[in-house]
């Protein structure tokens, strides 16, 4: 290991010469309080920045083992270590230069509370993982602003992430609030709720594109009989509505704020930030947001719960797809959801096949059963929840016939919801739908689909695949795109890059098992237990927590995915 004396000369002696000699710093470097490692030196300067990592020993650190106790205030604690690292490198000043000269970055966070690998705890030391800029003048190594950089910036930053100097009072709110969160998920159950929106919590947000609550929001306030009432670990006496286990319709006028409702439940599998007014808005973990998807490929999946008799003989038992319909997608997104155990499945109308959803008592008559391939979900959704317990939560404002296999229907007005029940109850009694059930197939959770990772596709000259990430959009997979626009519930661009390299890890180390559903288990178990750096042997400073179903959801969605039966 080399002093950071020594590379603050290293560095002036590089002043002048081509960038590629910027390549002889990668080393360990010692600094008073912590450790600079260069792991991956950029080519030139408009290239991705220099990634290093700063390693600072607890007894300078100084964090007390209380603030990260266990996994979820360790969670708490480097997600907020990130964005106070964030906040310290958006006040600095930076030098001019060319390209990325003088950068200092780490993978920004949204406001979702979430496990990265930009930040470290552990009794022994604190570890960051972030980029910098090499600075150059035109093509040539800026060696006095490389030294200023690296031996007086990053050790001022490093400064103001010791434990004294954090706002200590706004850290210890932080994992609380995460905290409570995560208490609130689990004691769900014990309520037969799956899901919870806190009295007073801002739902929608400021436009389409912008994730900060919009200021001039109605407060979320709960009708008094869905009313329950949870005494959290740090913030005490807490009321809202509980939305309970088995089939809740939302329901209401359009404009009335369903969607928001819908979306915020959605989002309500992860923790969020002081301040973002979703903080205590919970869904059950294994809630999984379900919407047409026209064109996606489908994958030797059985879709005879929802399709059957197609034209032509065409088998639905083991059904492919390399351009899906709107229903098909539909119901290969549930037969998906189900492959991996969901327990809630979150569906808007705005976002859904017409005809996977119903088929009315009219249409019935004028297309005999025989002729439609379809059997609707309403037809499939109770036996879903008796059979299997899997709840659902429908924003339904166009269609009446739901009221009949509904148990809970919450009706929005002016964005104030209200319990309207038993009225929808007695309207299903009083105006008879007439349908006649169609299920003809019972609905089953297992696929038995074997997942057999084709090298070609994983590997480019026998070196693994390059691997490219377009913000929330998609995964490029050596020459293959994952179009995962539609998978709502991905939040950051990061659970992109862990995904990706969740696949490639087990292209290279396969389960025992390869049964589909079991080996994205087996992946995630082993997340859990090991973190998110297992996936590269890399120190990738940016991944961040993905579930089971969105890591499904990219192998499904890959068109160069082989399965065996
Ligand atoms: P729906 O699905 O019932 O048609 P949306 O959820 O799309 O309605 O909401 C319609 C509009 O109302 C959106 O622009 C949304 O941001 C806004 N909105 C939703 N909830 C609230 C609220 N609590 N306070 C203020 N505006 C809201
Ligand atoms: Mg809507």
């Amino acid at each position: 290991m080399t002093d950071h004396t020594r590379l603050a000369e290293q560095l002036r002696q590089l002043d002048g010469k081509g960038y590629k000699a910027y390549k002889s710093i990668r080393d360990e470097y010692y600094f008073p309080q912590f450790t600079l490692k260069i792991d991956r030196v950029q080519g030139d300067p408009f290239a991705k920045p220099s990634q290093c990592r700063v390693l600072i020993p607890q007894q300078i650190a100084g964090f007390p083992p209380e603030s990260y106790a266990n996994r979820s205030r360790e969670v708490g604690l480097r997600d907020f270590l990130t964005r106070q690292f964030h906040q310290l490198t958006q006040q600095r000043q930076r030098r001019s230069g060319t390209g990325n000269s003088g950068l200092i970055a780490i993978a920004q966070p949204g406001p979702e509370i979430l496990e990265r690998t930009t930040a470290f705890i552990s009794d022994e030391q604190v570890e960051l993982r972030f980029w910098i800029g090499l600075p150059a003048q035109g093509r040539r190594i800026d060696g006095w602003q490389a030294a200023d950089l690296l031996c007086e910036q990053i050790p001022e930053l490093v400064e103001g992430m010791l434990y004294p100097q954090l706002p200590t009072q706004n850290l210890q709110h932080y994992i609380d609030t995460h905290e409570d969160a995560d208490w609130l998920r689990q004691q769900l159950s014990t309520q037969k709720l799956v899901a919870f929106v806190a009295d007073g919590a801002i739902l929608p947000r400021r436009s389409g594109i912008d994730t900060c609550p919009l200021e001039s929001a109605t407060p979320f306030q709960s009708p008094a009989s869905l009313r329950v009432e949870f005494s959290c670990p740090h913030h005490g006496l807490m009321t809202g509505m509980g939305i309970p286990k088995g089939i809740t319709l939302i329901v209401g006028g359009g404009y009335h704020g369903k969607s928001t409702l819908l979306k915020a439940l959605e989002l309500g599998i992860y923790n969020h930030i002081p301040g973002d007014g979703r903080e205590y808005v919970v869904t059950h973990a294994d809630a999984v947001k379900i919407r047409a998807e026209e064109g996606r490929p489908v994958t030797g999946l059985d879709l005879s719960p929802f399709i059957n008799h197609l034209p032509h003989q065409q088998t639905t038992t083991q059904f492919y797809t390399t351009n899906a319909s709107g229903s098909t997608s539909q119901a290969a997104n549930i037969i998906e959801a189900l492959e991996l155990e969901a327990q809630v499945l979150l569906i808007d109308e705005d976002t859904t096949a017409t005809n996977l959803m119903i088929r009315d008592r009219r249409m019935q008559s004028l297309i005999a059963k025989d002729q439609e391939p379809i059997t609707p979900l309403i037809d499939q959704i109770r036996p879903l929840y008796e059979d299997h317990g899997v709840s659902s939560i429908l924003v339904m404002g166009g269609s009446g016939d739901y009221f009949e296999v509904a148990d809970t229907v919450i009706a929005l007005s002016s964005y104030r919801p209200e319990n309207v029940t038993e009225q929808a109850l007695a309207i299903a009694v009083e105006y008879p739908s007439d349908r006649i059930c169609e299920a003809a197939q019972p609905i089953g959770t297992r696929q038995f689909r074997r997942l057999q990772l084709k090298p070609s596709s994983l590997e480019w000259k026998g070196r693994p695949a390059k691997v490219k990430v377009h913000e929330l959009r998609e995964i490029i997979l050596g020459r293959e795109a994952i179009d995962l626009s539609q998978v709502e519930q991905l939040v950051e661009s990061g659970q992109l890059r862990g995904i990706a390299a969740a696949i490639l890890y087990l292209h290279q180390s396969p389960p025992t098992d390869l049964n589909f559903a079991t080996a994205i288990q087996a992946i995630l178990s082993q997340l859990s237990t090991e973190g998110l750096s297992t996936l590269s042997s890399f120190p990738e400073g940016d991944f961040v927590a993905f579930r089971r179903f969105e890591l499904a959801a990219a192998l499904n969605r890959w068109r160069d995915l082989s399965l065996e039966d």
